[in-house]
């Protein structure tokens, strides 16, 4: 059995260090949780990084195990589906689901973090803001921290009996173990940029319908925007870091004005919206997207990656953060039956690595989707077909993107393999056909039966 009053030292108060934190000082252990950064309930640590999040099932049910759905309830705005604003200047709503009740939510980072940050504290962990990891001793589980904290910032080593890693795509504690015989990752950086455009609300009220998230495909790249509960949106532009001359990036933006000209007629109903576009273009900064993929996320029964730190993804799932709560709800869960630490962390990391490479897999691909493959007429085919089979026989037929978005109990891998098949089946069933109507949707489920186990 686990001793559950000892101490765990937590690197990083973000979201997963946060919930896990909570999670543990609820079952009584001793939690301290070391941060970088000073309090960001009393500075704007916000500044240039994603202001909302979409939240959907799994990030629900992390939520749940510490029992914080009710208090996150009033930071979500409903998002039902897309609207896509084509480049002729149509629109198009696509619903997420064949199911009215399964929602993704648009939720803010900072006023989650506070939440998770309170619930933390309530529950006895104990933080320490304003100490960076500047240096990590896998052999001896010592911390070199720089604390800010006080007028003369100065260095220490802090010995710890447990670490787990919660300190973000850029880890120090992961690239400190890369020696380690046995333990490989992989980092590796999209060529594409992002930059986040406030988009204000008009006359009090939201600019646009507020319950979408909202897309502009165009190809290459491509702008969205979702909503907040303060009827602002956030967009945010996704486009190449450089490319020849003649294609647009972020390059482009070495001249103010060609950026600014290239962006109201590629987005033409933006600019109405947003009074200081050429100003954010200009000013607001571009953040950097990338995967993390590691063979396993633990030594002995000393140190555990988690959250970002083990697997950060694209975030064109939606998924970074649901990903990682369910690494802490999957965590929590192990705590009730595995004989030691050494046993959660192993089962945890054998457990946890297959579906986290699923969803990087999965979020490139959406990436895909977004920017182009939406614009296509067979795709909005394929969409209407599944979600007609799976009115039909929903212990057959479920979407990907709903086993990934809605569907909890699938894990992604599962979702990842299914979702394979079934693009067989989709791309084959609509070939020869424009309209459901002429789709023999008999013949698609015994097929389906055929090719994939019930769910
Ligand atoms: P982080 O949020 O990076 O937190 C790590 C913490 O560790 C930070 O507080 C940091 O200050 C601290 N830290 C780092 N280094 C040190 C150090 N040396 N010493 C001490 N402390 C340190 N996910 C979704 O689920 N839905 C979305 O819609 C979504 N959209 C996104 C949009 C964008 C543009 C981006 C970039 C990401 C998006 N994500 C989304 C992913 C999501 O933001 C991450 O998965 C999530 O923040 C991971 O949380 P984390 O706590 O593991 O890591």
């Amino acid at each position: 059995m686990l001793v559950h009053n000892e101490s765990i030292t937590i690197l990083g108060a973000g979201l997963t260090g946060a919930l896990l934190a909570t999670i543990l000082a609820q079952r009584g252990m001793q939690v301290q949780v070391i941060e970088r950064q000073q309090d960001p309930r009393k500075i704007d640590a916000y500044a240039g990084r994603s202001i909302n999040l979409a939240m959907a099932a799994r990030g629900m049910n992390g939520l749940a195990v510490a029992g914080l759905n009710d208090a996150v309830a009033p930071l979500l705005c409903p998002m039902p589906g897309r609207l896509l604003h084509n480049s002729d200047g149509t629109q198009h709503f696509q619903p997420y689901s064949a199911h009215e009740h399964e929602l993704n939510y648009s939720v803010s980072r900072a006023g989650l973090n506070a939440i998770l940050l309170e619930a933390a504290e309530q529950a006895g962990a104990e933080f320490r803001f304003g100490q960076r990891c500047v240096d990590f001793d896998p052999t001896e589980n010592r911390l070199t921290l720089e604390a800010s904290d006080s007028d003369t910032p100065h260095r220490y080593s802090l010995a710890t009996a447990r670490l787990i890693a919660a300190d973000g795509a850029g880890s120090p504690v992961r690239r400190a173990m890369a020696p380690l015989p046995g333990f490989d990752f992989e980092e590796s950086l999209l060529d594409h940029l992002y930059q986040e455009i406030a988009i204000p609300p008009k006359d009090g009220q939201f600019a646009m319908e507020a319950e979408a998230l909202h897309i502009w495909p165009r190809g290459g790249y491509m702008f969205i925007a979702l909503p907040n509960p303060e009827r602002d949106f956030t967009g945010t532009l996704f486009m190449k870091a450089t490319a020849a001359d003649d294609e647009p990036s972020f390059q482009w933006w070495q001249d103010p004005e060609r950026a600014a000209r290239w962006f109201e007629t590629t987005f033409p109903d933006v600019p109405a919206l947003v009074p200081d576009l050429a100003d954010q273009l200009q000013n607001n900064p571009t953040g950097v997207m990338g995967t993390v993929r590691c063979n396993r996320w633990h030594l002995e029964d000393r140190i555990l990656l988690i959250g970002d730190a083990a697997h950060a993804i694209v975030p064109f799932h939606g998924q970074g953060m649901n990903a990682a709560f369910e690494d802490c709800a999957a965590f929590s869960a192990l705590l009730d039956t595995a004989s030691d630490w050494r046993d959660l962390f192993q089962r945890f990391s054998a457990a946890r690595v297959p579906n986290a490479n699923a969803i990087a897999d999965m979020a490139l691909e959406n990436y895909v989707e977004m920017r182009d493959t939406v614009r296509d007429p067979k795709f909005h085919l394929k969409k209407a077909l599944a979600f007609e089979l799976e009115r039909l026989a929903p212990d057959q037929f479920i979407s990907r993107y709903a086993m990934v978005m809605f569907h909890a109990d699938i894990p992604y891998a599962t979702a990842q393999e299914r979702g394979r098949v079934q693009a067989q089946l989709l791309d084959r069933w609509t070939r020869r056909h424009e309209v459901i109507s002429d789709i023999d949707l008999g013949k698609c489920l015994r097929e389906a039966r055929e090719a994939l186990p019930a769910l």
